[in-house]
Parts: C-alpha cells; structure tokens; sequence
C-alpha cells in the first residue's frame, strides 16, 4: 500500500504549492521512491479546457488527451514522469460523476449529501490513482487557500482519507507565508499560526509546514511557530524565494525535508541523490554562458501563467546550449498596430505559441512574414504554425485572402480548416483533437537534425488542420511537410527549404520538454537563435535587467 502525503496551502494563494509539491515529488523520486502526484481543483468546470487563460492560465494536456491544471506541468517536468486524467480532479467532475449515478439509481432511497456522497467520490479518486501504478507514494495537493468555501469537501475527503488508511500512512503538510514587515523589520508568524488553526478547525493538523519567506527565518521565529502551530522544530522549513524554480528540491534537501517524511512515514530508502539535476538544470540556469534573446507574440503575454509550458521548454532548449533566454514578451496586437519591425529588429528568435480566436491574427502573421524574410530563427506552435502557413500562402503563393475557416468562414483559401469529423461537434468541452498522437518525420531535414527519429508522438490540442489540397503548392514554393500523422496523413511539421531555421507543428512540443530532457525542437530553435547573433556574446552581468526581457 501506497503511502500518502497531501499538501494544502494557507494565507494567499499563489505561493507556489505546485512547485513545492514538485519538488517534495522529486526529492522523494531521488531517493527511490516511485511517486505519483495529484491536483485537486475546487472549481465547478469539469475541467479548465473551456476556460480562458485570464481565469485559469496554461491549459496542460497529458498524453492521454485530459485538459488539466498547469501544475501538472510542473509534476512532469520535475519527475520526468507523464500524468493523465487521474491526476487532475475537479469539484465539476466529482459533482458530475455523484450525479450519474444518482440518475442511474445507485443511491436508490437514499439522500445524495455532500458528506458523505462527494466525499467519498473524492476519496475514491484518490484510491482510483493509487490502483492505477505501483506507486510507495502518492502527493495530492489541494488547490486554493485553506478557508475557501469551495476547498472543504476535499479537505474533508483527505480528513477521513488519513484517519483510515492509519496515522503513520499519511501525512499531511501545509504551505504558508511568513511575511516580512519592513517597517518594523520583522518576519511575521501569526498569519501562519491563523491558518493553521483554521486546519485544525476542521480536524486538521499539519505535521510540516512549508513556510514562504523572502528572508532567513531565524532560530527563535522557528521555534516560536513550531510550539504555536503543534509541529516538530526539524519540520518548519523555510522556503525562501530562489533563483530558480529548479533549485527548490536542492533547497528542501538542504533542510532535510526527505529526512522529515521519510520519517514520518516509516519510510527506508538510501540517501537521495540530486547530482545529475545540480550538473544539468541548475547549474545552467543560475551561471549560463551565453545568452540570446527571441520574442514570443502572443495574445496573453501580460499573464505570466498564460504560457507557461511554452517559457518553461525554451529555459529547457537554453539548459541544453549552456545559455539564458530572454524572453521578450510581445503582444501580438501591438505588432498589427506599430508593425513587426519595432518589436523584432532586436531578437534572435521568434515563437509563435499556440491560441484560439481572432484577435491578434494579423499581428502573429505580420511578426512571422518579418521572421521569415529577415531570417530570424522560427518556431510555431499549433496557432503558430497555422499562422505561418497563411503567411506564406498569402505573401509567397500570392493566395489573397487565405485564411482559416476559423477565422473567416468564407474564405477563398481555406488553408486551415475542419475535418469532417469536426463539422458536426458541438458540444465544447473535450471535443477538440487531444492528446499524443504518432508523427512520422521525413528525413533530411531540420526537424529530423533535431528529434533524430523517425517516428515521434506528440501532445494535441485543436481543431482545425492543415488543408492537404495546399501542400503541393507549398512545397513547389519551398514550404515542405517534415512530419505527418501516419494514419490521416494530416499535417503535423512543416518548415521553410531557405531559411536558416523556420519549423512549426500543429502538435505542442511543450508540454513534453523537461528540464533535464529537454524537447529537441526547443533545443534546436535556441541553438539557431544562438547562431544568428553576429558573435557568441558573453553573458554580461545586468543583463537580466534589460527592459521588457525576463529569464523566467
Ligand atoms: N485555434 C486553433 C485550432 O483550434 C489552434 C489551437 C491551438 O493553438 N491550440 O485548431
């Protein structure tokens, strides 16, 4: 039997509980553990696909096809390991699932209640993952603040979970903020002890606390949270900001926090071992040799979760070349108003991430005719590449007016359109193209110089594709077809025959990047971006400070 850990987080949201839960995952992965982790969201929405990114940020999809929540982004690229559906449960599917079967009578004369009917589906999605692997231990981390109205049945759920799989199977911990008050000079420790004793209301009582900090907690603050919030001394951890999210498992380690739960949980493993991940992900992150700058135009680019996997996997491609990407964050809007030139004369690289919509269209495609004429290194994703596809039939086969039927119904060159079996969808949720598919690459070629394989699978998520009566044109022309879906013969890569390096898919290569595995076509797109600089620049100190540009 698996042992279980469940992570809740107090005071304000946003204090990283994905990363932290992470890094607890990949501490314990180090040591030899198999581990499997959890998100529970409180929401109502089945699940986040028909939510926009203002609300909800990134939409991770997993191999198996499920729209899920962004930390399970995290969960994979700290583990290395791929999630699915059973890994994301939200009120919406739990309530729906109680409700099937209130329909189907499986509660014939009963009363359907929140406990224990959504508690004991919740339990059981819990039970549900742990079946599903040979796992010695399973993390499930609640979503949202401790006192949320919404947040209780789960809390309710792990409540009972640990009091029947046994005390010493499950543990529960809880991530803080310990806030420093300049004006006093002073670390503050009661909005901790305030949530905790909100836990405890409820019958729960942290065996770790997590605590956020931007200062070194001191001995005596320890000590003081430790006797006013029931826990061990050994068991406060500080989490101060870092760096780099990829230091965090190093920074737990540090503190033995694997020494802590092992402990806890009557676990015995060996020592856990965190070299390969100091050599390769952190060690390049924090002291980078080169640098290079590339734009992403997107339409959400103020939010920082918007894109997240897309930031993530280019960090990755930078691990990979011993180098830091800039990120210059451009809204694709601003591009159709001021044109391409203001915003791209000084990067290396353009990505065009993934979207829906038409707003911001002739920004992307305007950014992307300025990459392909100027020579800029090129990477498109999804909306990408269907953007770079009109571009180029527009302004290279002369093809006026093409577009996709997305974005113009009647256009007189659907270049991206629906497939039969799409015409007749209609319902919203989950109905798109999802999930990993095979993709066959043709030899030869840029995409191939990168994935050094023939056959690739690869995550989706949309619903309109390459139209196949173009691609003759197009390769007449100089745009070739590098990768297709075996079975359909659909279009998944395509890239430019003159240009230095111009590829884009209908697939998302991010969500597959780790940072110690990073995605070959991110890795590839850097290096080029990298070459495109006149010289190999040194990495100049200040740099990071430049406007408009982030590491992360
Ligand atoms: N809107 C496009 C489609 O549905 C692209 C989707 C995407 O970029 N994820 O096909």
């Amino acid at each position: 039997m698996p042992k279980y850990i469940f992570i809740t987080g107090g005071v304000v949201s946003s204090l990283g509980k994905g990363i932290a839960s992470a890094s607890i995952g990949k501490l314990l992965q180090s040591r030899g553990l198999r581990v499997t982790l959890q998100k529970m969201d409180p929401y109502l929405n089945v699940d986040p696909g028909t939510m926009n990114p203002y609300q909800h940020g990134e939409v991770y999809v997993t191999e198996d096809g499920a729209e899920t929540d962004l930390d399970l982004g995290h969960y994979e690229r700290f583990t290395g390991i791929a999630t699915s559906q059973l890994n994301n449960v939200t009120t919406g599917q739990i309530y729906y699932s109680v409700i099937m079967k209130e329909r189907h009578g499986d509660y014939l004369g009963g009363t359907v209640q929140v406990v224990p009917h959504i508690t004991n589906e919740i339990k059981e999605s819990i039970r549900r993952l742990a079946r599903h692997g040979h796992f010695d231990v399973v993390i499930c981390e609640v979503g949202g603040t401790v006192g949320d109205i919404e947040g209780l049945p789960f809390l309710e759920a792990i409540r009972q979970f640990r009091q029947e799989v046994g005390r010493g199977n499950a543990i529960n911990i809880h991530l803080t903020l310990v806030p420093y008050i300049r004006a006093a000079e002073e670390l503050k420790t009661k909005p901790t002890q305030h949530s905790v004793g909100k836990l405890r209301e409820i019958g729960i009582q942290p065996d770790i606390l997590l605590c956020r900090t931007e200062k070194t907690i001191s001995r005596k603050i320890r000590e003081k949270i430790a006797l006013f919030c029931n826990v061990d001394e050994e068991a406060v951890i500080q989490a101060k900001d870092v760096k780099d999210i990829y230091e965090v498992p190093l920074m737990f380690k540090v503190q033995k926090l694997d020494r802590v739960i092992m402990r806890l949980l009557g676990l015995k493993t060996k020592g856990s071992d965190l070299a390969r991940w100091e050599k390769e992900v952190v060690e390049p992150a924090l002291r980078p040799k080169y640098f290079t700058k590339v734009a992403v135009v997107g339409k959400y680019i103020e939010l920082q979760d918007a894109y997240k996997s897309v930031y993530e996997a280019l960090r990755h491609g930078g691990f990979a070349n011993n180098t830091r990407v800039f990120i210059k964050k451009v809204d694709a809007e601003s591009i159709q108003k001021w044109g391409a030139e203001k915003y791209l004369k000084n990067v290396q690289g353009l990505l065009v991430p993934g979207g829906f919509g038409n707003r911001g269209i002739e920004g992307k495609i305007k950014a992307i005719r300025y990459a392909r004429e100027n020579k800029i290194p090129f990477l498109g994703l999804c909306l990408g590449m269907q953007t770079a596809s009109i571009e180029f039939a527009r302004s290279v086969c002369g093809l006026k007016g093409a577009n996709s039927t997305e974005f113009d119904k009647g256009t007189a060159h659907p270049i991206i359109s629906l497939l039969e079996e799409q015409q007749s969808v209609k319902e919203m949720g989950g109905t798109m193209r999802l999930g990993a598919n095979p993709c066959r690459v043709k030899r030869h070629t840029r995409t191939y110089e990168a994935y050094k394989k023939d056959l690739v699978y690869e995550r989706h998520r949309h619903r309109y594709e390459f139209n196949n009566k173009y691609r003759k044109l197009f390769a007449q022309k100089g745009l070739i077809v590098t990768g297709v879906y075996p079975k359909g013969e659909l279009v998944e890569i395509i890239e430019l025959k003159d240009h230095p390096w111009f590829v884009a898919s209908q697939f998302h290569p991010e969500f597959r990047s780790k940072p110690d595995e990073p995605h070959p076509l991110f890795r590839e797109f850097v290096r080029a971006s990298l070459q495109n600089h006149q010289t190999l620049k040194a990495l100049s100190p200040g740099e990071d400070e430049e406007e408009g540009i982030s590491p992360k």
